[in-house]
């Protein structure tokens, strides 16, 4: 008897009746003879609706407070997921995150996952039920309730999949895997059969939706992931941590994964920065304690002792960014400093790049003949990321995947 982990996110729990679409496809995965364990999101809008609420009340919502709100959202979808199953003729039975076992540290609203004690969970499949999980939530040692961030739930299910020791864990929402690139911008884009863990992480982070907390779990605990529709029957995506299943040698377009993009860009440089030792340290410290991530870092070659200083944060920390920029500017020896809000990041993305050459000769060339200016290039070992004025994004996106040919299906080394 297998034991399955599945989980349903808050689209495809929407509504009562979508919330029976479910409780069938979760009987079926019991009439096949599983032991089945399910997490499910808070229906629809439920978690935002609730911020919006704890909102009104409060400018200042106390975190305790605010994580054991939003763990509500959750237990109404779990408990009526139980009923709609027991009126099936099924047993089973809804678990809190405390009561399945969930321990997290005590940041409220980003807790880490601490441990899971399975014992409870494995008492009730022993006597039979469908285990059904409230996800994105768990609990101190003090017996706190916590959440694990926006989309947790998809943490929680990889989670108790390695816990349980589970075969992989099926993550089930509102389309049917993961694209070669973002549907909206390149009408081409194909859903992919899989795709490495570390592959994930890196489209996941360019706007692919996945918790990425939920892909380093399953790469840390080997437990691979399928991303499927509640909808339909089609196969999904497998994410998985085996070696490069596709690579067809000699066929460089497969060694591209895909396209990611992303419009939370901004661009700062700063002007006529003196340069000595200690500079760079002086700026990101601060942005760092004001908690603006930095991404896209370059430094030019100095002239008669300043350079300019120019970096990428996301746009919705611009503000932020420049509060902390204003006042140590002076201090870097520099006069002014400028910014833009109007780029956007493309990346190619492949694990296969890395031990092959040409990827990015080829990504500039097919960017060229598109006309579209490279603002700034950085890359890492299996990514290469251009910026591009966001008004060509679209073309850039379609340019690439057709350059790399990802809108032909990839063939199976083997
Ligand atoms: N309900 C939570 C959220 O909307 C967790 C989740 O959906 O995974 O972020
Ligand atoms: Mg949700």
């Amino acid at each position: 008897m297998a034991l399955i982990v599945q989980k349903y996110g808050g689209s495809s729990v929407a509504d009562a009746e979508k919330i029976l679409n479910v409780a069938s496809r979760v009987a079926r995965a019991h009439d096949d003879g599983n032991q089945v364990v399910i997490t499910i999101s808070a229906m629809g809008n439920t978690t935002d609706e609730l911020i919006e609420l704890a909102g009104q009340v409060t400018g200042h919502p106390n975190p305790r407070e605010m994580d054991a709100l939003l763990s509500t959202g959750e237990m109404v979808s779990c408990t009526l997921m139980a009923m709609a199953l027991r009126d099936m003729g099924y047993d089973a039975i809804s678990l809190s995150g405390a009561q399945a076992g969930i321990h997290t540290d005590t940041s409220y609203g980003k807790a880490r996952i601490a441990g899971i004690d399975p014992a409870r969970v494995h008492q009730e499949l022993d006597r039979g039920n469908i285990v059904i999980v409230a996800g994105f939530q768990g609990v101190t040692e003090d017996m706190d309730v916590t959440t694990l961030g926006r989309g947790g739930s998809d943490t929680t299910a990889v989670a108790l999949a390695a816990g349980l020791g589970a075969a992989r864990c099926e993550i089930y929402t509102d389309v049917d895997g993961i694209y070669t690139a973002d549907p909206k911008l390149v009408p081409s884009a194909r859903k992919m059969d899989e795709v490495g863990f570390e592959e994930m992480l890196e489209l996941a982070s360019y706007g692919a939706k996945m918790n990425p907390r939920s892909i380093e779990f399953g790469m840390y605990y080997n437990v691979p992931i399928l991303v499927a529709s509640s909808f339909s029957d089609n196969p999904g995506t497998i994410i998985h941590g085996g070696g490069d299943m596709e690579v067809n040698v000699g066929e460089i377009r497969n060694r591209v994964r895909g396209i990611a993009t992303d419009t939370n860009v901004a661009k700062i440089t700063i002007h006529g920065v003196t340069d000595r030792p200690g500079i760079a340290a002086s700026l990101f410290q601060p942005l760092a304690d004001a908690d603006v991530s930095v991404d896209v870092i370059v430094q030019n070659a100095s002239v008669r002792g300043t350079t300019d200083m120019t970096f990428t944060v996301n746009r919705t920390d611009l503000a932020r960014a420049l509060e902390v920029v204003e006042p140590i500017m002076r201090e870097l020896g520099s006069g002014s400093y400028t910014s833009a809000d109007n780029l956007a990041k493309i990346s190619i993305v492949g694990t296969g790049m890395q031990d092959a050459p040409g990827y990015a000769s080829r990504m500039f060339r097919a960017l060229a003949d598109g006309d579209i200016n490279i603002d700034m290039i950085t890359t890492s070992e299996i990514r290469i990321t251009c910026l591009v004025d966001e008004r060509q994004l679209a073309d850039a996106a379609n340019a690439l995947h057709e350059a790399f040919q990802l809108d032909k299906p990839q063939e199976h080394a083997g």
